[in-house]
């Protein structure tokens, strides 16, 4: 392929010698038409044609004369021309080498931008981060500066991205950069570590009650509502700080320390915290485990058990309760009992239900679609009623899902419940209006009022487990569920006891009109292939289920 200005010089080069061309056949007519002039008027004053009169004409006629600069004209005029097509195409030439110039240095710098920067948001990346850090360092440490160095990050933003899409994550991200930029000077350094990390440098090193203020500043900031399309999205960011030179000198160092320090504000349930060398010591398990399980939940480290409801009247399996569990891979089986408070603390209880959540209905979806047409329970908790968010979350999941929402019952315990119970009422009124079924999980050990209970939009209760286990030994546990039972049934309402671990159990709640059981004494909980190899083998196998089976 030949390159612009190559074509140019060779269009040139032909256009130079046609004129060349030109040149030389005028050059040559003139020469002839001169000769034969001459001969005519040599002939006209003399009657002969000798050199003599040929000469004689030549010096006595001035039109020959005039004639006689033709050969010079026209070799004038190709000469001229050619000189002049010559001197427009270099300079056209130069021109289009400096364009191809700028465009090359153009081309160079943005192939830096874009290996030194992340591309939606246009921050430095993390690469770019630790050299601008270091140069930071050095300044500040010629200059006997301090530095401040906050490590954000942004709790749930992968189910965020999972719920509303990329797109709106994407936009989260942007406009997250554009807070963080209002907030910080011009040349203090903002930087996207990837993913959903973000770091500041503050390079106007102040007193910690000042750092206090500003980090408050920043996380009220960047926990405003994300506004998109009508849509409101809440974001919660956990940061850490750590100081130079206080908490360190090199680049490292400090980072760890302010990753540390993020850590542990996620882990006490603050938003942020600043570093201070016992933190190291605080904990380790607890710390290194929040921040393990909110890897876990990012990854899809975490997978559901299935825990068969056996309905007393039709005697066989109706609905499964979805129950979470974690496989640590240094700490083997870590319980729900344990990581549940954890992730509380850990502000980790929003992402962890809309992974629990989008699986549960995931599955639903298919098993239905595979002619398996059981419910499935899912356990919503205390915190999850704080979150105003949570009906138009599941609004989402039942759309992409294509879930019906009378599959799916919502387990919220009666503790919970009574915790706000103004909130809470609202949050499940609109649960409710979206169809879905709802359950007051451990009822018994919350002291709800008969008049509060009865504006509750649920369908079920679940009498908690421990006045289920020994029923058949204590009287009083006994009386207690037959009341419940009766209390559930006076108010329209469906009734299940868990923890039903023995024949004796089950007859006696058969006895007392229960509705639903839920116990060992059917089956654990069980990992999702164990569950079908249940339900094919099991006496309360559904109906339908010799077909629902792969
Ligand atoms: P829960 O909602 O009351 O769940 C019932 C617990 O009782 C489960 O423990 C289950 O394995 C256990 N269980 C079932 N049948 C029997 C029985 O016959 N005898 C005895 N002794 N126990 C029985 P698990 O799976 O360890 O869960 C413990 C708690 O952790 C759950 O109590 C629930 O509060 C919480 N949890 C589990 N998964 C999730 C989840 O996905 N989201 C939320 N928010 N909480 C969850
Ligand atoms: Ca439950
Ligand atoms: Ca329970």
């Amino acid at each position: 392929m030949l390159t612009s200005s190559e074509m140019l010089t060779r269009n040139i080069d032909v256009l130079k010698s046609t004129v060349n061309r030109y040149g030389l056949y005028g050059l040559a007519i003139s020469l002839v038409t001169i000769l034969s002039a001459t001969i005519i008027v040599s002939y006209q004053m003399t009657g002969e044609v000798t050199l003599d009169s040929l000469i004689l004409a030549q010096k006595s006629n001035f039109a020959l004369r005039i004639l006689d600069l033709l050969p010079f004209m026209f070799a004038f005029w190709g000469q001229y021309t050619t000189s002049v097509m010559a001197y427009h195409a270099s300079a056209i030439i130069m021109e289009e080498t400096d364009d191809l110039r700028e465009e090359t240095t153009a081309w160079k710098r943005k192939s830096l931008h874009h290996t030194t920067h992340d591309t939606l948001t246009e921050l430095p990346n993390r690469s770019m981060f630790y050299e601008l850090l270091r140069e930071a360092l050095h300044v500040a440490s010629r200059d006997n500066k301090k530095l401040v160095i906050v490590y954000i990050n942004l709790v749930g933003f992968r189910e965020i991205n999972e719920t509303y899409g990329h797109n709106s994550g994407d936009l989260i991200l942007k406009e997250l950069t554009k807070r963080l930029q209002n907030l910080t000077h011009e040349n203090d350094i903002v930087a996207r570590l990837g993913g959903d990390k973000f770091i500041l440098v503050l390079k106007d090193g102040f007193a910690d009650k000042l750092i206090t203020n500003e980090v408050q500043q920043l996380q009220k900031t960047l926990e405003q509502p994300y506004v998109f399309d009508r849509t409101s999205i809440d974001v919660n960011v956990n940061s850490g700080i750590s100081r130079y030179p206080d908490d360190g000198e090199l680049s490292d160092e400090l980072m760890q320390r302010a990753e540390l320090a993020m850590i542990s504000a996620a882990s006490t349930n603050k938003a942020f915290a600043i570093y201070s060398p016992n933190l190291n010591q605080e904990n380790p398990r607890r710390v290194s485990l929040i921040g393990d399980l909110r890897r876990a939940i990012e990854n899809d480290q975490l997978e559901l058990y299935y825990q068969p409801k056996i309905d007393l009247l039709r005697n066989e399996i109706t609905s499964v309760e979805a129950l979470v569990r974690w496989n640590h891979p240094e700490h083997g089986r870590v319980s729900p009992g344990e990581f549940m408070p954890l992730a509380e603390r850990g502000r980790l209880i929003k992402p962890l239900t809309r992974w629990v959540s989008a699986t549960a209905l995931r599955e639903s979806a298919d098993w239905h679609k595979r002619g398996l047409n059981i419910g499935m329970s899912i356990n919503i908790s205390a915190r999850d009623l704080g979150d105003s968010e949570l009906p138009d979350v599941f609004a989402a999941l039942i759309a992409k899902y294509n879930v019906k929402p009378d599959w799916i019952t919502l387990e919220i315990t009666e503790s919970s419940i009574m915790d706000d119970p103004k909130h809470a009422l609202t949050i499940l009124n609109k649960l409710g209006e979206l169809n879905f079924r709802l359950s007051i999980d451990d009822f018994g050990t919350g002291y709800s009022s008969l008049a509060y209970l009865s504006k509750l939009p649920v369908q079920e209760i679940k009498i908690d487990q421990s006045f289920v286990l020994e029923m058949n030994k204590n009287k009083s546990d006994e009386l207690i569920v037959k009341a419940t039972i009766d209390l559930g049934h006076n108010l329209g309402l469906k009734v299940i006891a868990e923890g039903v671990e023995n024949e004796e159990v089950w007859h006696r709640l058969k006895q007392m009109n229960c509705d639903v059981l839920q116990g060992y004494f059917f089956s654990p909980p069980l990992e999702k292939n164990e569950f079908f190899k249940w339900l094919q083998e099991s006496r309360w196998k559904p109906k339908t289920a010799d077909k629902a089976q792969q």
